[in-house]
């Protein structure tokens, strides 16, 4: 059954463009723009009329936008919940601009150790990332730990969570690692990463999807029997301004916004794309957790089930669940 028909998220690529090299990324190769702010502005008006709550500004590294605090005000104030995942270089210098605009502020981490992060982000910020959690603190901000989980460092989730986590009141996202296109990230977790996954997943303090367990369990995503609802729930729009479907990580077509993106998401042209979500080709087996946390909040079925007290926890734990409902 589905509970909620229209788009509730947008991922906003401000931008391509990073300032780290990541071995399981590729998005720091493409060329990319900036997002204007008049763009965004028309933009955010047209997401709110379609029923979207939640804008997460992305990239890339969205920290390399100069406007980042001024894109993060417009959407604050139509009322959006914003979101943004950092790799933490600019935060220090950045942060005052940035405070109160980020109701889930996010700080990567993929190691407790630092030359092994930086190693894994290709540039030396580990530091930077200790140094943003103080900064944030000082400044009221209630930034969380997304800690990248490879088959690698599932034994570092203890070591994050009491040396990092914990002294610093912060929450831990745990985020299981997937694949995509052709870019591989050491393979799929092994039933004793996954067992050990669920258990962190029950700490307190400790955000992890449940559903993102069985989903890889099942072996991800069946085009006969899909579960992905990427195009209905999520509206990606690239730094060119343009609407990318039927997700980023597939981006079958790109369509141009052109000042009005609710008549454009509305049209058959798109819609059409939209109903092949989770049943192309590329689609078997795929785990993506960005568009899998929203497609599993909004159709009743087992994986609606084993995601909602996880995210009834995060929601409590982040206070975020008022704004959800308002
Ligand atoms: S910091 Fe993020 S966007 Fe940049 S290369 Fe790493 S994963 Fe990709
Ligand atoms: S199944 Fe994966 S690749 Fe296919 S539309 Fe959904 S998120 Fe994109």
């Amino acid at each position: 059954m589905r509970l909620v028909r229209h788009p509730v998220l947008c991922n906003y690529y401000v931008t391509y463009r990073c300032n780290a090299t990541c071995g399981f990324c590729d998005i720091w190769e493409r060329p990319s723009p900036y997002v204007t702010l008049d763009n965004a502005r028309a933009n955010l008006r047209d997401l709110r009329r379609l029923g979207v709550r939640v804008v997460d500004f992305t990239g890339g590294e969205p920290l390399l936008h100069r406007q980042l605090p001024e894109l993060l005000r417009e959407a604050k104030q139509l009322g959006f919940i914003t979101t943004v995942t950092t790799n933490a270089l600019l935060y220090p210098k950045q942060a005052e601009r940035l405070r109160g605009l980020v109701d889930m502020l996010h700080f990567s981490l993929d190691s407790p150790v630092a030359d092994e992060h930086d190693r894994s982000r290709g540039v030396k910020c580990f530091d930077k990332v200790m140094e943003s959690i103080q900064v944030a603190r000082q400044l009221g901000e209630r930034p969380d730990i997304l800690f990248t989980v490879f088959e690698h460092n599932v034994q570092q989730i203890r070591a994050v969570y009491s040396d990092i986590c914990q002294p610093n009141g912060l929450v831990l996202i745990l985020n299981p690692v997937f694949d995509y296109n052709d870019v591989k990230t050491g393979g799929t977790l092994s039933e004793t990463a996954l067992r050990q996954l669920a258990e962190w997943g029950r700490r307190p303090g400790v955000y992890l999807n449940d559903a993102f367990i069985q989903l890889r369990r099942d072996g991800g995503n069946h085009i006969n029997k899909s579960v992905c609802r990427a195009g209905s729930t999520t509206l990606v729009i690239s730094p060119e301004n343009k609407l990318v479907l039927p997700c980023y990580h597939l981006g079958l077509k790109e369509f141009p916004v052109d000042d009005d993106l609710y008549t454009l998401y509305r049209s058959d042209e798109v819609q059409k794309l939209v109903s092949l979500e989770g049943r192309l080709p590329a689609c078997e087996g795929c785990a993506i957790n960005c568009y899998m946390q929203p497609s599993f909040a909004v159709e009743v079925n087992r994986y609606f089930w084993r995601a909602l007290p996880s995210t009834l926890k995060y929601n409590r734990m982040k206070g975020t669940w008022k704004q959800l409902f308002r």
